[in-house]
This record gives C-alpha cells, sequence and structure tokens, in this order.
C-alpha cells in the first residue's frame, strides 16, 4: 500500500445540499459552485447533529 497524507471526504454545502468528493491535505475546504459558500464535511453531519 502507498502512503498517501491525502485523504478522500465528502464534503457538502449546508444550504443547497450539493455533495463533493475532495482530497484534503489540509483544512482547506472548496466552496460550493452554486451558493458560493464554504462546504463542510458531509462526515461531521452524521456524526454531530446537536446544533
Ligand atoms: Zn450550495
Amino acid at each position: 500500500m502507498e502512503r498517501g497524507e491525502k485523504e478522500p471526504i465528502q464534503v457538502i454545502c449546508p444550504k443547497c445540499r450539493y455533495t463533493e468528493i475532495v482530497y484534503l491535505p489540509c483544512e482547506d475546504l472548496p466552496k460550493c459552485p452554486h451558493c458560493d459558500i464554504r462546504m463542510i464535511i458531509a462526515e461531521l453531519l452524521d456524526e454531530g447533529k446537536s446544533y
């Protein structure tokens, strides 16, 4: 297996729910092409629905 610092994660737009798979070497989250707002990690939606 190859080493890779990049991990594939799913990000989602909190506004229009547009999802996309990105590779993040750091905390640089992409923006939604439709809403032009920063997308969030979809995994966090599953774990933390407290707010
Ligand atoms: Zn959006």
